[in-house]
């Protein structure tokens, strides 16, 4: 991940969205059979194809790099004692800044008020509401019905996960990576019991299998220009911009709780707790940063994002091991925030009063379930779904037919604010864990 991969994949960005507003442009002047609208409807049809194509490139890496870099990193630390230190920090960390991120959210929900108008509910946002609930497409419908047929109980189902009764199955469950880790860090555990000699080859196989699924990430990146050229095309073709406008302060409370988050909050973690310059790590993490916010899944960029702390920020592999692949799959700080202020926005919407013990309850539920939510697009409607439900909100599956309109660009920007809340995590532990040479040379990313 040396070198210009950023410059590369931003010019891929920047390309795609410039190709979009044109085809947009062009489309809504030519005639519907015309030869040049069917030429647009094919090219946005191959990006499409090209950007699945890179999507299941970058999954297809999760659940071998997971196990080989969980266990080759564990089997590394000399007994349980090391690890339960490495534990009770990472789970301690993932909760502040998940709590942090979600106060934040939740101030500024209650400060701007999105879903209100002369503080009264909204009108133009209900209209809004029913309109999208009414003509709602066969897949949007289809993916709501799928949220709202998820229990209260799943929230708990997590624990059910950590230890699945399969490993293979689980290891199958796309963005369910949950039990395959916790299975990981067993194994590793129980070879950290045995003499050296004894395990000292399936040591080494492990981490040449690692090293292995190293090399296939840079195959894969270096792709990632045309691949992320081709998966932001047809997300800015296809949205329509109207709904937007409409919505204009909630997005911007959102990027403005995320904003906070990303450029203060964690930063000052970095530079109070970890000791490390924050510029130097946003430079070390512009690759990870780019690919999160491209794809929309901390999972899909995982690979990318082991990649970036241990060659630019200069973790250890024991610490990234760790960290990383439990937080891509537990700690969404920009999730847990976002869930909590589209929560509080909807009940502003319909008029539905929300006092202080509500919101608490509210703050309590974002937080557990943005550890259940999988790294995947849109995930976290399910919880917020979920949660407007649990908490009496009423027109709750109407408004999350609206959310689901408006979602993929904030879903973008939280999930690269998850994504860099994890790194964030490998660099203060390492550094609290006496790792040298943290950031401190000339981070290229
Ligand atoms: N897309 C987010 C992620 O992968 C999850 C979500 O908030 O929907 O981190």
């Amino acid at each position: 991940m040396k070198g210009k991969a950023h410059w590369q994949i931003l010019v891929g960005l920047l390309l795609a969205v410039l190709t979009a507003v044109v085809f947009r442009e062009l489309s809504g002047r030519l005639p519907e059979d015309s030869e040049g609208a069917k030429f647009i409807a094919g090219a946005v049809s191959a990006c499409k194809f090209v950007g699945v194509i890179f999507m299941r490139a970058l999954q297809m890496l999760i659940v071998p790099l997971i196990v080989t870099s969980v266990v080759a990193g564990i089997a590394s630390l000399h007994g349980m004692e090391g690890f339960g230190r490495l534990g009770g920090k990472t789970v301690g960390f993932y909760a502040m800044t998940s709590f942090a991120a979600i106060v934040v959210g939740l101030l500024l929900v209650n400060l701007v008020k999105p879903g209100l108008e002369d503080g009264k509910p909204s009108q133009v946002i209900r209209m809004a509401i029913d309109d999208q609930a009414a003509n709602a497409t066969e897949a949007d419908k289809a993916k709501i019905a799928a949220a709202e047929g998820r229990e209260a109980s799943d929230v708990w189902g997590i624990f059910k996960r950590m230890f699945p009764p399969n490993i293979f199955k689980a290891a199958t469950d796309n963005g369910q990576m949950l039990g395959l880790i916790v299975f990981s860090i067993m194994f590793a555990l129980a070879m950290t019991r045995l003499p050296l000699k004894e395990i000292s080859t399936l040591r080494d196989v492990f981490q040449s299998l690692n090293d292995v699924m190293i090399v296939m990430t840079r195959w894969v990146m270096m792709v990632a220009p045309i691949g992320i050229y081709a998966l932001i095309v047809p997300i800015v073709f296809e949205t329509g911009l109207e709904l937007f406008q409409k919505l204009g302060l909630y997005f911007v409370t959102v990027l403005a709780a995320l904003a906070v988050h990303f450029f203060i909050t964690l930063p000052l973690i970095l530079s109070l707790m970890g000791k490390v310059n924050p510029l130097a790590h946003f430079k070390a993490m512009r690759t990870a940063l780019l690919t999160a916010f491209s794809t929309s899944s901390s999972s899909a960029t995982l690979p990318v994002t082991m990649r970036c702390v241990q060659d630019n920020a200069g973790v250890s592999k024991k610490t990234a091991s760790f960290t990383l692949p439990l937080g891509a799959t537990v700690n969404m700080d920009g999730t847990a925030l976002y869930e909590c202020v589209a929560v509080i926005f909807v009940s502003q919407v319909v008029g539905f009063e929300m006092g202080l013990g509500a919101q608490f309850m509210v703050v309590l539920a974002a937080l557990l379930t943005s550890i259940g939510v999988a790294g995947i697009p849109s995930a976290s409607l399910v919880a917020i779904l979920l949660i407007m439900k649990n908490s009496g909100i009423p027109h709750a599956t109407e408004a999350a037919f609206l959310l689901l309109a408006i979602d993929r660009p904030l879903d973008m920007c939280r999930t690269a604010v998850n994504v860099f809340g994890d790194s964030c995590a490998a660099v203060v532990i390492g550094k609290s864990e006496g790792e040298e040479g943290i950031l401190e040379e000339k981070a290229e990313g």
